[in-house]
């Protein structure tokens, strides 16, 4: 979805993200400037649905995610549910999501830079 032009004007020279990260469809700051690194991992993520919501199995393969080490360095994140090893994150005030995932066995954290806002 992203082309690379857009992924260079989000990062900076050390790849950690030059904007605030932002719930697409509220204000809920999930990320100060630099507080997260762009990594390219495969991952399928499910559809964004609301909390509720029949979730249905289909996923969408994405590519681009900021990579957060540690859970506490997010401003404000919420949790929609656990697969296995992955917990999926989501908006902390909406619940709309998953806008990534938390690996439990490593502690990182990914968030979709398709799933956010950048501003
Ligand atoms: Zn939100």
């Amino acid at each position: 979805m992203s082309t690379n032009n857009d992924i260079n004007s989000l990062k900076d020279e050390n790849e950690k993200n030059k904007l605030k990260v932002h719930c697409t469809f509220c204000p809920s700051e999930m990320l100060n400037i630099g507080a997260a690194r762009l990594v390219n991992i495969q991952f399928n993520l499910p559809y964004v649905h609301c909390k509720g919501e029949d979730e249905g199995d289909q996923q969408e393969s994405i590519t681009d995610y900021w990579l957060v080490d540690d859970i506490y360095t997010f401003e404000n994140i919420g949790v929609s549910h656990t697969v296995d090893n992955v917990k999926y994150l989501a908006c902390a005030d909406c619940e709309r999501g998953p806008v990534g995932w938390h690996d439990l066995s490593t502690k990182k954290s990914y968030i979709a830079l398709s799933r956010v806002k950048h501003e």
